[in-house]
This record gives structure tokens, C-alpha cells and sequence, in this order.
């Protein structure tokens, strides 16, 4: 069996070690790129949202790498992506493809149930495999998480652009190449010795800025133009909350004892949404509702036809925390230059207005002594 699955942000780094490790042939799609979109879009029904348009494109992109099973996410809970697995696979069809669509169900059964998944996927592997396949997966995207969060804040302040963002590149693939827990634990220590390395610019005086949105467009470069690194080059360290590995710790193992991965930003959101509105509209009205206040600005990624995006664009103006907050809608008509130009003058105003708060705050202590 050749399995492929949709190349979505650093999600094929524990898919890989899983199915390895269970014994089965993972076949890698290439990195998104117009090719993917190009392809995605030209079988896409009208008006669904740019995830069903990439992970459309890289299911054809891995089928024509040889896979002759896709794996998908698939399920209630999950908005309409939900839903799109059974979509995708009629659409492949009537292109010809002859493949198994193979979905998981990924909030029932937590980590039970993708476990069994995956011993069915194997066709056998022992539950020992399997739980020790996991559990590697598992510890490469966390170890990657972490490495991802230090590149965030060595970004901002690199005395040469870009050095971060290639050692996070190497990174991945050190991490990809290793074969136990031990080893993840020296690459991840050996990445962040590199980074610590780092040279910085001495001037450097890096702006706080949230990204936040919808899981998918946040969590894929591709889809929302390498934001957080076009951030860092313009001076400011990203904070983001979404991240793999929390989601999966969340989701696999601690909703099992009541607790949530965004509990806190839920709770920020109740007084503006009493109930989910679907994917992660409540999460980004919660985002604002909780950082205001502590970063120096927020940048919301929303898909074009996202309904729970668009629910939460709309209730952001009418909240009393308030904080300088730019959307970029993600769709294939997205501009680079547009974006960039943008997302400049945003920082231009972030970097203005933190500078005028400074003075006054000078002015004030000055005026008390
Ligand atoms: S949350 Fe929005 S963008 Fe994401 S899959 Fe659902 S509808 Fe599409």
C-alpha cells in the first residue's frame, strides 16, 4: 500500500514517522505550491473555501506520485472540511483516479480511536507498533513546535534576513530523518543551540503581533504567503497559539479529562458568542477579546467564504478590547504585492503608535516626579 494525504503546513513530518513506523509506504506530496492550487482550483466546486482547493490539489499531485490511498480528516465538528473528504473523492473519481479514500474520524475515539485507525490502516501492525509510531510522530511535532516558536522570536532580531528561516528548513528534515524519541531530543537541542547562535541586530526593537484565524490558512505558509516570515522581516516576533502539536495533545488526550486547547480563549469570547459558530470563529473573537491589551497588533487570516470567519470579522468592531487588527482574505485571487504592501503599512502604524504611546508614558512619568 502506498498511502499519500494532503501536504498541509508540517503535518507530514508525524504522518510520515506513523506510517513508517506501522509499516506502510507514506507517498509525499511536494510542498504546496501554484501547480497544487492551479489543479485544486480547476476541480474545485465554486465557492468552497481554499483548504478544499489545496488538499484537493495535493491529493491529485500524491495519486500521481503513486499513492493508492488517501487519508483525509473527515467528520462532525470539523465545519464543512468535514465534509470534504467525501466530496474530493467523487470529484477524483470522475477524473479517472483509482484510489481508496481512507477518513478519520478525528474527535471520536481521541487517541484510542486513531490508534485502531491506524492498526486497520496497517493491516495488522500490533497495538505496541502502532502506540510507539504515534508516540514518535508525536514527539517530532512537538520538538518542531518548539523550534518554530524560539525561529518567531530570533526573526525579528537576525543581523542577517533569512538565517532563522533556513535553519528552521534543516530543522524539518533532521527531524524527519529521526529514528527514535533520543535522537528528536539532540536535534532539538543541537536547533536550538543554533538558533541561541544567531547573530542580532544590536538595534533591533521587535513589535509583538498576534496571527490569528482559521487553523488551516494559519498553520499552511502557502495559503497565507509565508506571513510570520514577511513579519519577521519587517521587525516583528509573531505569537501564534495554533500549533500541531497543541492541538493534538488537546484533542487526542486532555479533552478526555475536560480539558479544552482553547479553553481560556473561549471563556475571553463568551461575552460576545454563546455558542460555536463552527471551525474557528470562536476562537479568533477569544484571540482578540484575550491579547488586547498584551500584543501590539493581531493579524486575522480568514478564508474567502469561511462562514466562521466571517461571523468573527463581523463581531470584532463592535467588541470594547480593542487592538489594531489587519485581515488578509485567503483565496487563489491573493496578491503577493498587495498583501505585502498591506501588511507594511500595518507595521508602519503598529511601530508609530507604540512609539507615541512610549512618549506619552515618558511624558507622564516625567510629570509625576
Ligand atoms: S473553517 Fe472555514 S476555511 Fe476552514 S474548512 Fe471550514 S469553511 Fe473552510
Amino acid at each position: 500500500m502506498k498511502a499519500g494525504f494532503p501536504h498541509m503546513g508540517d503535518v507530514w513530518l508525524p504522518m510520515v514517522a506513523i506510517l513508517r513506523g506501522v509499516g506502510v509506504e507514506p507517498v509525499v506530496p511536494p510542498p504546496y505550491s501554484k501547480k497544487t492550487l492551479s489543479l485544486g482550483v480547476r476541480y474545485s466546486p465554486e465557492g468552497v473555501c481554499i483548504p478544499f482547493k489545496l488538499t484537493l490539489g495535493s491529493m491529485i499531485e500524491a495519486l500521481d506520485l503513486g499513492a493508492d490511498v488517501i487519508i483525509m480528516a473527515a467528520g462532525p465538528g470539523l465545519c464543512r472540511f468535514g465534509y470534504y473528504a467525501k466530496i474530493q473523492e467523487r470529484v477524483l473519481q470522475e477524473q479517472g483516479y483509482k484510489f481508496d479514500m481512507v477518513t478519520t474520524e478525528l474527535f471520536e475515539g481521541k487517541f484510542i480511536g486513531v490508534s485502531r485507525f491506524i492498526k486497520r490502516l496497517s493491516g495488522g501492525a500490533s497495538m505496541a507498533t502502532v502506540y510507539s509510531a504515534v508516540r514518535l510522530g508525536l514527539k517530532k511535532i512537538g520538538a518542531l513546535d518548539d523550534i518554530e516558536r524560539a525561529v518567531h522570536k530570533v526573526r525579528p532580531l537576525e543581523a542577517v534576513q533569512g538565517t532563522a528561516t533556513k535553519i528552521f528548513d534543516e530543522a524539518r528534515h533532521a527531524l524527519d530523518e529521526a529514528s527514535n524519541a533520543r535522537s528528536v531530543d539532540l536535534v532539538k537541542a543541537d536547533f536550538f543551540r543554533r538558533l541561541d547562535a544567531v547573530e542580532r541586530n544590536p538595534s533591533a526593537d521587535p513589535l509583538k503581533v498576534g496571527v490569528i484565524g482559521e487553523f488551516y490558512v494559519v498553520l499552511e505558509p502557502f495559503s497565507n504567503m509565508d506571513v510570520e516570515i514577511e513579519l519577521g522581516k519587517l521587525g516583528v516576533e509573531v505569537h501564534r497559539t495554533t500549533f500541531v502539536s497543541e492541538w493534538t495533545k488537546f484533542s487526542l488526550f486532555l479533552s478526555m479529562l475536560g480539558m479544552t486547547e482553547k479553553g481560556k480563549l473561549h471563556k475571553a469570547a463568551m461575552p460576545y458568542l454563546k455558542r460555536d459558530v463552527g471551525g474557528d470563529g470562536w476562537e479568533t473573537v477569544g484571540e482578540v477579546a484575550y491579547h488586547a491589551g498584551h500584543y501590539d497588533g493581531l493579524v486575522h487570516l480568514a478564508p474567502f467564504t469561511c462562514m466562521p470567519e466571517i461571523v468573527a470579522k463581523n463581531i470584532i468592531p463592535s467588541m470594547k478590547e480593542q487592538i489594531p487588527l489587519l485581515t488578509i482574505i485567503c483565496d487563489e485571487q491573493m496578491g503577493r504585492a498587495g498583501m505585502l504592501t498591506r501588511l507594511e503599512a500595518f507595521v508602519d502604524l503598529l511601530r508609530r503608535r507604540r512609539d507615541a504611546q512610549r512618549k506619552a508614558g515618558a511624558l507622564a512619568h516625567a510629570a509625576a516626579r
